[in-house]
């Protein structure tokens, strides 16, 4: 297919599963078949040479390293959980960035995993048990439903919301747009698509602010519109401030940065599909607390 194509010219990366193994282990271990560096940005992350075979090997099957973007790995590294945390992923399966949690808190503290679909739960809890962590609690149900008042929530201090999105950020996803059959009904069907997914995407990134002991939330897609992007962050701003909220920005070193299209987007992280070989997008919110003891 047509990522078969466009597949070698990206370099695989692999998450250390720390719950499991240390990463000087896992380098050891896969150096014996490809050349291994760390990531210079992302923690615990591995960068393997475009086209590492790596499904089939025993430390994927045992869940000591999982194949994980570098994207997706920056978005539980943005949100820097403590490990006594509780910590809400409002649309986690199947669980990359659930289990990545779980690595960052080193298996402490609590994670609640939210998943709408049942067959994608499944998945979801596959992935949990791979990973090795005990301290992550499955909902199946709809984020938008939880009531950010009830007691059960109350100690939550962190949100990760990584709700659906186009996948336009993704190589297979953008050639699909070169192909003959994108017709003027495939454009208008995108768009409406597109609209669709950023009215649950907003709705979702403000009901996750107004969880009451929540000081930080990080948004992200693997979506290249602005639309999926800074338009969503840009719709919930007066809500965020308004809840004490304000725009952090997760790796400052980083050099892409969000389209200049709100006051603020120089805190926003993109990743592009022909500098970076996916697109990617995240948005970091912070909420400085009155309690003096944690910035200790
Ligand atoms: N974070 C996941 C990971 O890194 O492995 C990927 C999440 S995927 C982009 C979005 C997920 O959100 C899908 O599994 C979808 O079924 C789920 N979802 C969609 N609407 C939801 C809702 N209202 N509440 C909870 N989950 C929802």
């Amino acid at each position: 297919g047509l990522s078969q194509v466009n597949g070698p010219l990206k370099p695989r990366y692999v998450r250390v599963n720390t719950l499991k193994m240390d990463v000087d282990s896992a380098v050891q271990e896969l150096v014996k078949l490809y050349k291994v560096e760390k990531d210079e940005t992302v923690p615990d992350l591995l960068v393997m040479p475009p086209g590492s075979h790596l499904h089939a090997h025993h430390l994927v099957k045992n869940g000591r390293i999982f194949l994980q973007g570098k994207g997706s790995a920056m978005v539980a590294a943005a949100l820097q959980p403590e490990p006594s945390w509780e910590v809400i992923d409002a649309c986690s399966a199947p669980g990359n960035k659930t289990i990545n949690l779980a690595a960052l808190m080193k298996g402490q503290g609590k994670i609640i995993a939210c998943e709408l679909n049942e067959e994608r739960v499944k998945r979801l809890e596959q992935t949990i048990k791979l990973s090795g962590a005990t301290n992550i609690e499955v909902f199946h149900g709809d984020f938008l439903g939880l009531n950010p008042e009830d007691p059960s929530f109350a100690k939550v201090r962190a949100i990760l919301l990584d709700p659906s999105c186009s996948g336009s950020g993704t190589i297979t996803d953008r050639l699909d747009h070169l192909l003959p059959s994108h017709s003027a009904d495939n454009k208008n069907y995108d768009s409406m698509r597109l609209h669709k997914l950023a009215v649950f995407q907003k709705k979702a990134l403000a009901h996750a602010l107004s969880f009451p002991q929540v000081e930080r939330v990080v948004y992200s897609t693997c979506s290249i519109h602005q639309i999926e992007n800074e338009d969503v962050v840009s719709s919930v701003l007066p809500l965020a401030s308004s809840l004490g909220f304000e725009l952090a920005t997760p790796f400052p070193q980083w050099q892409r940065r969000g389209l200049p299209v709100l006051a603020g987007s120089e805190h926003l992280l993109r990743m592009d599909p022909e500098e970076d070989k996916e697109g990617f997008f995240i948005a970091l919110f912070t909420k400085t607390t009155s309690k003096l003891e944690d910035s200790n």
